[in-house]
């Protein structure tokens, strides 16, 4: 194998005719149709799914974007939950395709409930697709998709799951789960790259593609292309070259997130929440976001800054003192009031969150505002070692 350090020893060139160094990101072999399927077979096996898992060739919104427009056209009628910003995203792209779109809208603070998502489709029995966010890495809510999904078959709409964030971070079982359309990036709580991501299809799903006449074909959004020229062929030869490094890295994730077990994964984002939202409430000044333990998601948690302080500007502070922190303020309209921790993937970590809280505590204090470090410092410990489980309170 070529590493980066006899690649740092070669710096002459390979031959007299050529000046061309080997490169280890460079002068890879192809990556054969058949590497191609075993890395979907093993993603499928992480989703514990027996659908089709398709590897699209892009960022999460390529199969995001391409499974609504394959599915959903004029004769659509879609229930849109929106629980943060990619819901919003979602409605425009189904309103885009000429979907009849009603959309359910929930405060960031909470989650939507199996019983909401019942009483919407009893209200529009003519709803045919349902879409919903897992969780949101940006409002730091997750959503009961398995109640859900019960909910969701007994109607017989189609159901589509932005999973990108919750994959690795809690469980995920479209199939259990009765999703059509389940898509995932492993650039969140997978700690893998973003440049790749999958989507599982259910037959339910390809039936209704296949009758869209509006579903992109011959098109880089076309989840057709991919079940005609490569699934339905056997998976013998791709349809275009592969994003080659990105998938190597997609493998390299997978493999080393069963090597640590997912379960032992996503029980370290579970930590991480339960030790951020304790570690906020001892340090005082902070408030978490989300109001119930259950309905905050693993994989980041958000925090609301006092009133008196904005949210961004708390946030550059913490960053000063340590720029690698995973901290960010909330986007658009939210940055001047919530904190973003972003725990997950390789900083789903005690050490992550306790150097966030540290950070904030610190920049609370130079702003003469009250941080009691040491509490935090402990409720975070106490939290790691027993994270909260479900139902308990955070009094
Ligand atoms: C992160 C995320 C995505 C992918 O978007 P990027 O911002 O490009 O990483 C999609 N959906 C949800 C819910 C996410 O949290």
């Amino acid at each position: 194998m070529v590493t980066l350090d006899s690649v740092r020893a070669v710096h002459l060139p390979v031959s007299e005719e050529s000046t061309t160094v080997t490169h280890p990101f460079l002068d890879l072999a192809p990556l054969s149709a058949g590497s191609f399927a075993a890395i979907e077979d093993r993603v499928a096996r992480l989703l514990g799914t027996g659908q089709d898992v398709v590897i699209m060739q892009g960022e999460a919104l390529l199969p995001l974007e391409g499974a609504i427009r394959g599915a959903a056209g004029p004769g659509t009628v879609a229930l849109n939950v929106i629980t943060g910003p990619y819901g919003q995203t979602f409605g425009n792209w189904l309103r885009d395709c000429g979907a009849t779109v009603h959309d359910l809208a929930v405060p960031f603070h909470t989650a939507v409930s199996a019983e909401r998502i019942r009483a919407a489709l009893a209200e529009h029995p003519e709803i045919d697709f349902v879409s919903l966010v897992h969780a949101e890495a940006a409002t730091g809510n997750t959503n009961p998709v398995a109640a859900i999904g019960e909910v969701v078959r007994a109607h017989g709409a189609l159901f589509y799951l932005d999973a990108v964030a919750s994959v690795g971070a809690e469980p995920v079982l479209p199939d259990a789960w009765g999703v059509d359309l389940c898509v995932i990036g492993a650039q969140k709580a997978m700690g893998g790259p973003a440049g790749v991501s999958a989507v599982s299809v259910s037959e339910r799903a390809w039936a209704r593609m296949a009758a869209n006449p509006g579903a992109p074909r011959r098109s880089y959004l076309s989840l057709l292309d991919w079940k005609e020229r490569w699934i339905d062929g056997g998976r013998k030869a791709l349809l275009h070259a592969p994003a080659q490094l990105e998938m190597l890295a997609l493998q390299a994730c997978v493999e080393r997130v069963e090597a640590e077990g997912l379960s032992t994964v996503m029980a370290r984002h579970a930590s991480a929440a339960a030790a951020t939202r304790a570690g906020a409430l001892a340090l005082g000044g902070l408030e978490p976001y989300v109001y119930e333990a259950k309905d905050a998601a693993p994989v980041a948690t958000t925090l609301r800054a006092p009133s008196d302080v904005d949210a961004s500007e708390l946030v550059a502070r913490a960053l000063a003192s340590d720029p690698a922190l995973p901290l960010a303020a909330g986007g658009g309209a939210l940055a001047g009031e919530m904190i973003r921790v972003n725990h997950y993937g390789p900083d789903a970590t005690r050490g992550a969150v306790q150097g966030c809280l540290a950070a904030l505590g610190a920049a609370l204090a130079e702003k003469g505002l009250k941080a009691d470090l040491e509490a935090a410092r402990r409720a975070v410990e106490d939290a790691w070692v027993r994270p909260a489980g479900p139902g308990l309170s955070d009094a």
